[in-house]
């Protein structure tokens, strides 16, 4: 900091504190004395709060195809892939649904490599929850056991928008 700086700040006797009451006790009249400044925080606080949050881009295919639920099914062995009551067991029922493993909702994919098999009960309990890593890790190893060799094991995919075709071009 050059001496120019340290004036500036030494003079503004806002800056010029030891502790965080301190501060606050200089900043309380300060603003009482200029109000304009709390009205721009406001002002400003508030177009912030207008930006909109960037929500993760959503498949625009909702639901999985009756021949993906086909193929999910098989692939499990007609069985839900999720937990079973005991520890580091799997769901004894029959697959009913196909559960988007990152929900479609979060930006999950509707692909085979987001589908988990799962009977009504597990797939309700899921919901739209974001799957654990734990969870994740657990399909991953039991798949070894039933799943196709050549199809990747880890479950979940997330939706990633195609490129414009237009931009692509050159
Ligand atoms: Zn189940």
């Amino acid at each position: 900091m050059d001496a120019s700086t340290a004036d500036i700040f030494a003079s503004t006797s806002a800056f010029a504190f030891t502790s965080y009451f301190e501060l606050f006790e200089r900043l309380v009249p300060w603003f009482m004395e200029n109000p304009w400044a709390f009205g721009l925080i406001v002002g400003a606080l508030a177009l912030i709060s207008l930006i909109p949050a960037r929500r993760a881009p959503r498949d625009p295919m909702r639901a999985f195809s009756r021949e993906q639920r086909r193929e999910g099914f098989t692939r499990a062995g007609n069985r839900c892939e999720f937990d079973g009551w005991v520890p580091f067991t799997r769901c004894e029922s029959p697959a009913a649904h196909g559960d988007h493993f990152v929900p479609w909702s979060k930006g999950g994919a509707t692909t085979m490599a987001n589908f988990v098999a799962a009977c009504a009960r597990c797939n309700r309990r899921k919901a739209s929850r974001r799957p654990s890593s734990g969870l994740t890790e657990r399909i991953a190893h039991r798949r070894q056991r039933y799943f196709p060799q050549d199809v990747p094991r880890t479950p979940g995919q997330r939706f990633v928008r195609p490129r414009s075709p237009r931009l692509s071009k050159t």
